[in-house]
């Protein structure tokens, strides 16, 4: 069934050569919130106006839902799967699991604010946008010279993905 997202994503958004897709605990936890990801720390900023959002329809593994889902995703860099998990597209490798980092810890952090259950700060919508365009720029510039680093780290739990 996962072969069955990233297929129809690669094939309907040429400029998605990398989908990550994953179950983090985290992110299913988030994607069952009905307000979803909110704005309240900066790892959150990069998907400001910048996600999509998929109704659970059991195991991903009929063909029109998988229009569905690319419908959903749009032009955003990722898309919540409500109850399921979270997607993450990138026109490089390292664009879509950066993403994805920042997507887990975004969720991660939300989560622990709202179990505070005290009133949250709001970043003004300016802010938000602001943020996520400078990290758009970040993200085809700067944020590549860490990846070098996960390749190595990579290479040393299992090379095998090279072949
Ligand atoms: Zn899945």
């Amino acid at each position: 069934m996962a072969f069955h997202i990233h297929a129809r994503i690669h094939l309907k958004k040429p400029n998605a050569t990398c989908v990550v897709h994953v179950h983090p605990e985290e992110g299913v936890a988030l994607s069952g919130l009905k307000h979803g990801l909110r704005p309240l720390s900066q790892n959150a900023m990069r998907f400001y106006n910048r996600v999509g959002y998929h109704d659970y329809e059991g195991l991903t593994d009929s063909f029109d839902e998988r229009e569905r889902i690319v419908a959903a995703l749009g032009r955003n860099r990722a898309l919540i799967m409500r109850h399921h998990g979270i997607t993450t597209v990138g026109e490089m490798a390292r664009e879509a699991f950066s993403l994805m980092k920042e997507f887990v810890r975004a969720a991660r952090i939300q989560l622990q604010m709202e179990a505070t259950g005290a009133e949250l700060l709001e970043i003004p919508p300016a802010v938000c946008e602001r943020v996520a365009a400078q990290y758009e720029m970040h993200d085809r510039g700067r944020a590549s010279a860490e990846w070098p680093a996960y390749l190595r780290q990579l290479d040393t739990i299992d090379p095998g993905y090279r072949a």
